[in-house]
């Protein structure tokens, strides 16, 4: 099942798009199989989870972080993660800098902006990512790299109000791209796109989607997760 819903999602990509297997509340079994597939991108959204999972599984897989991070949670993941997708915050940045800077490392981060209809969902209006690429603190970090953008479109069945919330994602981009990473070639990534709504996203150019129950099936939330 696995490997015929992996099969089926790559089938229908553009080579631009990149696929990350979204693995949480699913077992390592699971993302051993899918891994054996060949698939090595792997999104988690808690920190806790992540790590567990990640001491038992093949060391070359990269690890995205896709939820909402605590700093007090950062350490759990700062010296394997691949890319941070949910920063929102100029203080999370920071402390995602001060933890990779232990490491000596150069972590690769996504600003994560809010389009959708919900008021719930966590992210950052343009102005003000505008003021975190603006800030001073931003300048003196040297241990984050921000190479584009992430979002949710909103969670309907009203398709036209999907592309809308894709096409404004992009255009946070293209933006950020233009005022402030025009020399930067790594700035190049935009994360949108889920299980139900991902083929609007690719339309829309999303670079890296997200994908978890169209590969693992439905998620059982009622399993306690450690987080
Ligand atoms: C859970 C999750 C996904 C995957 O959702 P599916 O609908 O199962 O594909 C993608 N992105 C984020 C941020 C998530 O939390």
């Amino acid at each position: 099942m696995i490997k015929e819903n992996i099969e089926s999602i790559l089938s229908a990509l553009p080579s631009t798009t990149r696929l990350i297997a979204v693995s949480k509340t699913k077992p390592v079994e699971n993302i051993q199989e899918a891994y054996d597939c060949g698939q090595h991108m792997f999104g988690e959204n808690k920190a806790l989870e992540m790590r567990d999972k990640h001491e038992v599984l093949p060391n070359d897989i990269a690890w995205h972080f896709i939820g909402h991070l605590q700093t007090n949670k950062i350490k759990y993941i700062i010296s394997y993660v691949t890319l941070i997708h949910s920063i929102d915050t100029l203080n999370l940045l920071q402390a995602v800098n001060h933890e990779a800077a232990k490491h000596g490392r150069i972590v690769d981060c996504l600003l994560q902006f809010h389009v959708a209809a919900e008021e719930t969902k966590f992210g950052l209006t343009l102005d003000e990512g505008q003021r975190l690429l603006e800030s001073d603190e931003y300048q003196a970090m040297n241990n984050i790299r921000i190479v584009g953008v992430m979002g949710m479109a909103t969670n309907t069945t009203d398709q036209h109000r999907v592309r809308d919330d894709f096409r404004a994602i992009r255009q946070r981009f293209d933006y950020l791209k233009e005022h402030y990473f025009r020399q930067e070639a790594s700035f190049k990534e935009i994360s949108m796109g889920m299980s139900h709504d991902y083929a609007i996203a690719v339309d829309e150019g999303s670079t890296l989607i997200r994908i978890g129950s169209a590969i693992f099936g439905e998620r059982n939330y009622n399993i306690p997760v450690n987080d």
